[in-house]
């Protein structure tokens, strides 16, 4: 229950708040699921209910109502509707002949039922007297049938006013029969005329539980509050959840009423992991999955945006790193044409760097290493580098890609087709590289070579 007190709970402190704000605290707050089906151990809820305060005509009401929804159509006038038990007849032709000796000629009448549910022992007959005064006399008076007294309904009395069904749940569950119906006649009276108050019972228990019958027809004066996913309860000063046909949504996202998921203002600063795109998750995006390839693409690209960053905030290390280049140049077979002293200087800015940069700059620099390293396993010095235990921003996606290509390497290993998607891969990736440079872009922030082999054996240089 979402209590609307102020934090000190302190009760002077309430007169304080306008009562707006007090509403309004109550309508940011989530909807918790309300009157769920089935408990957690799986069995349906039974609840049973305890009518604690109904308006005399409710029940002509709700019948003239159900008949109206039977037969999907408004009911005639001047007529008038009786209901009795289906059992108590052989053919429903019976009732009308009840009623036209008990109370008056009748011209003639229909079924309702005949559209209801035949599961119910239950038969609502709408019937047309000869003399209008009998239809007056059937209402005010009624029959006696079988010791039970039967009265009729004024077929549109009351078939078109807005009744409103509303459950409401984490009512106050200590509280006396009494004292819930005058509660919650007190608080809901602005949001309708309160016809019936039900209390629910589970298994004997009141749970705080209640369905309460509104009728929320237009009205001369003041119009109605308009009814809520949660209601302020003024009685007992608490927000509590209803619900009702025609009720707000509810966003699965942020479970706030009033918008559905794909509205959801929070889905404005989501970017896909997809298609890169704004205002969904990569579980809903439209477009199709990116494949591996791309994927790796996408992140040799962001590897090299963060590159670049680094570069420029450490421009005096990498002056440092560039005079030192040619100490740790090292040979390895390329058939690419990328330029190795860049590379290599790369390699030295990157160890430069590992003494001043941040945890997250760090693990990008030495990922950059264990990737030269599945090159340049002829380098002693970087094959020693381990690979990061602890692993800092996008850790995940990186981890992904070390491990790909640790395992598309050691598949290589064994004369697979994996080397030539990879070569496949990187190849894009060279060409754009290619482009880049024709361009005058200093590369030097690019650390990834082409998949290098072994002259001697023909196998994928690997540690
Ligand atoms: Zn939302
Ligand atoms: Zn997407």
């Amino acid at each position: 229950m979402t209590n609307v007190h102020s934090p000190t709970g302190d009760p002077s402190d309430r007169g304080q708040r306008a009562w707006t704000q007090v509403v309004l605290s109550g309508m940011k707050n989530k909807v918790p699921n309300v009157l769920s089906r089935k408990d957690q151990f799986g069995e349906r809820e039974r609840f049973d209910s305890d009518t604690i305060w109904e308006e005399e005509t409710i029940a002509q009401k709700i019948m003239a109502q159900r008949a109206t929804a039977m037969i999907q159509n408004t009911l005639f006038m001047e007529t008038v509707l009786f209901s009795f038990k289906a059992s108590d007849f052989q053919h429903h032709t019976e009732a009308f002949k009840l009623v036209n000796d008990n109370v008056g000629e009748i011209i003639s009448g229909r079924p309702i039922t005949k559209y209801g549910n035949p599961q119910r022992n239950e038969l609502i007959i709408e019937v047309k007297f000869c003399d209008p005064t009998n239809g007056t006399k059937a209402v005010k008076e009624g029959f006696v049938f079988k010791d039970i007294l039967y009265k009729g309904v004024p077929a549109n009395d009351g078939a078109n006013d807005k009744l409103v069904r509303l459950s409401l749940s984490q009512l106050p569950f200590f509280v006396s029969r009494q004292e819930l119906s005058d509660g919650l006649r007190q608080s809901l009276g602005r949001f309708g005329k309160v016809c019936q108050v039900k209390r629910l019972t589970n298994r004997g228990y009141f749970e705080g539980e209640a369905v309460v019958i509104l009728d929320i027809s237009p009205q001369d004066d003041a119009p109605w509050h308009q009814l809520e996913r949660r209601l302020h309860l003024a009685t007992w000063d608490i927000v509590v959840p209803a619900s009702f046909k025609g009720a707000p949504p509810i966003c699965f996202l942020c479970r706030q009423s009033g918008h559905i998921r794909k509205n959801c203002p929070r889905l404005e600063h989501v970017t896909c992991f997809n298609c890169k795109g704004k205002g969904h998750y990569a579980r809903h995006c439209p477009e199709p999955k990116a494949t591996e390839g791309q994927q790796l693409d996408d992140y040799l690209e962001s590897t090299q945006k963060v590159s670049e960053k680094v570069r420029d905030q450490q421009g005096r290390t990498t002056k440092r790193a560039k005079a030192t280049k040619e100490q740790v140049v090292i040979e390895t077979p390329s058939n690419d044409g990328i330029n190795k002293s860049q590379l290599h200087a790369e390699t030295a800015t990157s160890d430069a760097q590992s003494t001043e940069t941040d945890q997250g700059e760090m693990d990008e620099v030495e990922y950059e290493e264990i990737m030269e390293t599945d090159r340049n396993n002829t380098s002693a010095a970087t094959t020693k580098r381990k690979l990061p235990k602890k692993v800092g921003s996008s850790k995940m996606v990186r981890k992904t890609v070390i491990n790909a290509f640790k395992a598309t390497s050691k598949r290589t290993g064994n004369g697979t087709t994996p080397l030539i998607q990879k070569q496949q891969l990187l190849k894009q990736l060279h060409e754009q590289q290619a482009a880049s440079q024709a361009n005058g872009q200093d590369l030097s922030g690019f650390s990834i070579l082409p998949p290098t082999t072994d002259p001697a054996s023909g196998r994928l240089a690997h540690d």
